[in-house]
């Protein structure tokens, strides 16, 4: 391999002062080239020793290559690569190499596959370091994973938003129609909020929603339950698989727990504490309505309960 010259990686422009080796051996891609026969290298750049910490010299045969591919890139690397090689297709692999001190390093090889008379004889390639651009790969997907959680939550309270509410609801009334399950929804309104800002000015209207999102967020429910804001001083709760009794008490757990919370409001005038009016509705199976029809119906009850007093549940 010590012998090895620049011709022997077809390159056939004049050399003499040795320009194109010292740019071939000075770049990051490291050239290097196998004989498909013995499947032995005659060539491969210095650089690699930098790269990985293996001499030169170690690169023996293609084993000593697929040997130090990471396990689990392994066999898949291996054998992407020499069925196209027999098939005489130019191909590119992304594996994470071995370095000499047991760590790995992302690494693109691309291949061009010489033929004679129809046969495979040569590969020759370039290997690049291409774990810079595999870290980015990885930051730019859990950055989008956390857009993504983002776009689906509220920013004020951090409960669901409206969003991901609207999504639920039309996938899980769609299955309770299919299963012949019921789906409940209940609808939660702070009572005289407007008069709550007035009197305890915006910042602190915040707070309270805050802390009431939190309580009844914190209550405990199914996994197949949401809870969401759904904009203003308003809630929701979706309830799949559960009947009108059974979201009934749910219901009156979650007007208690805001009474029971304490948050001195002197200008209500349906407690000298912040309450909420809460409508419930429940979608039968023989339902011939929509989504938005359970959600119109939560609504006509809420405001029923609003009718009535406030500080309390109506449902049909
Ligand atoms: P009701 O008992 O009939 O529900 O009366 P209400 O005053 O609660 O209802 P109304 O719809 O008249 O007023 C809702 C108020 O909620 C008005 C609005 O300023 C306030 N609000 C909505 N979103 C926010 C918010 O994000 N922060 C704060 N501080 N206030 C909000
Ligand atoms: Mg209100
Ligand atoms: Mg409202």
């Amino acid at each position: 391999m010590n012998n090895t010259t620049i011709h022997d990686l077809r390159i056939t422009v004049a050399d003499e002062d040795g320009t194109y080796r010292t740019l071939l051996e000075s770049t990051k891609a490291i050239p290097w080239k196998i004989d498909w026969e013995t499947k032995k290298f005659s060539y491969i750049g210095p650089q690699i020793e930098k790269l990985l910490g293996w001499t030169q010299e170690s690169w023996l045969t293609a084993t000593d290559w697929i040997d130090r591919i990471h396990e689990a890139d392994r066999e898949k690397t291996a054998n992407f690569c020499i069925s196209q090689s027999i098939d005489g297709v130019d191909h590119e692999a992304d594996y994470r190499a071995l370095k000499a001190d047991g760590s790995f390093v992302w690494i693109r090889d691309v291949v061009h596959v010489i033929r004679k008379n129809g046969e495979t004889t040569e590969l020759v390639g370039f290997m690049f370091d291409i774990s810079e651009r595999k870290k980015m790969e990885d930051e730019l997907l859990s950055l989008n994973h956390k857009l993504e959680v983002l776009a689906l939550q509220d920013g004020l309270t951090g409960v669901a938003n409206r969003r991901l509410f609207d999504q639920t609801l039309k996938t899980e009334w769609f299955r309770s129609q299919r299963e012949h399950q019921p789906l409940s929804l209940i609808v939660i309104d702070i009572d005289y909020f407007k008069q709550y800002n007035d009197r305890y000015g915006h910042i602190q209207g915040d707070e309270c929603l805050i802390r009431v999102a939190h309580a009844l967020n914190n209550i405990p429910l199914r996994s197949t339950d949401l809870f969401a804001r759904y904009g203003g001083e308003e809630f929701v709760l979706l309830l799949p698989n559960a009947d009108l009794n059974s979201a009934i008490e749910i219901a009156e757990r979650f007007r208690a727990a805001i009474q029971n919370l304490g948050i001195p409001h002197e200008a209500s005038k349906a407690k000298d504490v912040v309450t909420v009016s809460v409508g419930v509705a429940s979608a039968t199976l023989a339902s011939d309505s929509e989504p938005a029809s359970l959600l119109a119906e939560a609504d006509r009850m809420l405001y029923q309960a609003k009718e009535l007093g406030r500080n309390r549940i109506a449902s049909k």
